[in-house]
């Protein structure tokens, strides 16, 4: 690695490698990622827990330009999407790019040299023109706060950091939580543990999962010449259409509660279970799960579903709020990430030695998710207020992988050395952009969820259609930016 690389990419999942990709193929040559752990993959390294898959149809949940090897299935499974990554990585030469066990810990501006100073843990430090933040929404376990969660004297893990050395044969298990995760993992456990009790704070509304293994006929025939571009097209617009009734109008999700409604009804015949399962908010507040097999789960006679609160952990059972306390041998905690909070925990110091927690203490923000004023020439991917429910975040990293190369060009085009988004310009889409989700389903559908920062204000979606974003960042806008000679 040159000590001096141009640009500097954090982060080896979709974003980071979709980055690199894109920038060789620009004729970019003088660039490095830095990736924490010691492989490749992000999301689809780290989560490994039984039944992990993607929820967007592989066909479209993979680079628009690398549409796949031939998917087993239709929701291909962690381990695939993870060689699938390998293989671009293999394709597109970024292995000499890559450094592994390299994770940033903090990123300074030089105002002088208009370079970006990289501290790398363990005391390696060097400069670049400018950095690429591909570091994951969805990458850092949430634990609830629960009393005596350290006293639990059994083995005890998060969904991303499963312990496959744990044989959960005749256990009892507890899982905390119900969120993406959950309804994946469950049904794979619910058959090994002698019993299973499934915490639940608040049921997710869940529509069927079209899932079906792919023939050897059915791949050779999408590997006709267009037929997998067209289901790839297929499959964005139907997904598509369900954004119509969060940015149109919100009756259009009637279909949507119909439909859960009844895959409910069709798969929970015991109705004191399924009052448990019936969400009490509007569909579509949370991220709308899909799964055929996680009903079924529930409804095993040694599965059982508490939905009173946690109150204690001791060291070998749950107290919950009516007091009732639960032996268990395991604990799962399947209670998502990290989000709004762990973006801005990192020590990134910007022009005249402003911090980003400065930038960002009335909440996260940047323009279009991307750039952030104050910090020339600083790139995030799937940045705030960027992330979908409703469609594949590839989409969204490609639009932005795209800019980020038009802000690129427009540097060289002006001989500029940094580009710097205008406080003004960043206050108006801000501005926009909330106006428009106080009125939608997450602010509004009487749910709380990581959708939502802890003033209650939207931080992860994008309001709208995934093609408005594709159209509004097709460009950098000139007047947008400082250009910084
Ligand atoms: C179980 C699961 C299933 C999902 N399924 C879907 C789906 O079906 N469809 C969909 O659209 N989205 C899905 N998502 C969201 C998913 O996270 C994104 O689709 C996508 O993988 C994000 O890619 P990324 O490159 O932005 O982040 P990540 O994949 O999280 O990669 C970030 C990388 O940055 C590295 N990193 C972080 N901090 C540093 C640092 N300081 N220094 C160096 N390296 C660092 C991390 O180690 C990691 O390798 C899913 C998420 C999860 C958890």
């Amino acid at each position: 690695m040159s000590t001096r690389p141009g640009i500097t990419i954090i982060g080896s999942g979709f974003a980071g490698l979709g980055m690199a990709i894109k920038l060789k193929e620009a004729g970019y040559h003088d660039f490095v990622i830095l990736e924490k752990a010691g492989d490749l993959g992000g999301t689809w390294r780290d989560n490994t827990y039984p039944g992990c898959a993607c929820d967007v149809p592989s066909h479209l949940y993979s680079f628009s330009y690398e549409p796949g090897p031939g998917w087993s299935r239709m929701f291909s499974p962690q381990a695939e999407i993870r060689d699938y990554l390998r293989a671009c990585v293999e394709k597109y030469g970024l292995g000499p790019h890559l450094r592994f066990g390299a994770e940033v810990a903090g990123l300074e501006y030089d105002d002088a040299a208009r370079r970006w100073r990289v501290d790398v843990a363990g005391g390696e430090t060097f400069t670049t023109n400018a950095v690429i933040s591909g570091t994951g929404a969805l990458h850092v376990p949430s634990l609830p706060a629960i009393p005596g969660r350290e006293s639990f004297a059994g083995p005890s893990f998060h969904s991303a950091e499963w312990d496959h050395s744990v044989d959960l044969t005749g256990k009892r298990v507890a899982v905390i939580g119900t969120g993406a995760s959950a309804v994946q993992f469950i049904p794979r456990i619910a058959g090994q543990a002698s019993r299973l009790h499934v915490f639940q704070r608040t049921p997710p509304w869940i529509h069927p999962k079209p899932d079906f293994p792919l023939s050897p006929r059915a791949r050779r025939l999408l590997g006709l010449p267009g037929a997998t571009r067209a289901l790839r097209a297929a499959i964005y617009w139907a997904l598509e259409s369900r954004a119509l009734g969060f940015a149109v109008d919100p009756r259009l999700m009637g279909a949507h509660r119909k439909l859960a409604l009844r895959h409910l009804a069709d798969q929970v015949p015991d109705p004191a279970l399924r009052a448990k399962l019936t969400p009490g908010y509007t569909i579509g507040c949370k991220r709308v799960l899909i799964s055929s097999d996680y009903y079924p789960a529930l409804g095993r006679d040694n599965v059982e579903v508490i939905t009173d609160e946690v109150r204690e952990i001791r060291e070998g059972s749950i107290v919950d709020s009516t007091g009732r306390e639960t032996e268990v041998d395991v604990l799962v905690y399947g209670t998502g990430f990290r989000v709004t909070s762990a973006l801005d925990e990192r020590r990134i110091v910007g022009r005249n030695g402003r911090k980003i927690q400065d930038a960002w203490q009335d909440g996260v923000q940047a323009y279009y998710g991307i750039t952030v004023a104050g910090f020339p020439n600083l790139f995030l991917l799937l940045g705030p207020n960027t992330g979908l429910g409703h469609n594949s975040v590839v989409f969204m990293i490609e639009s932005q992988v795209r800019y980020v190369l038009g802000c690129l060009r427009l540097l060289s085009r002006t001989k500029a050395k940094a580009l710097d988004v205008r406080p003004e310009a960043q206050r108006a889409h801000n501005d926009r952009l909330q106006d428009r989700l106080g009125r939608r389903v997450w602010n509004t559908g009487g749910c709380g969820s990581w959708y939502l920062d802890e003033r209650g204000v939207n931080r992860t979606l994008w309001p709208g259609f995934t093609f408005e974003y594709w159209a509004r960042t097709r460009t950098p806008r000139r007047e947008a930016y400082e250009l910084i000679p």
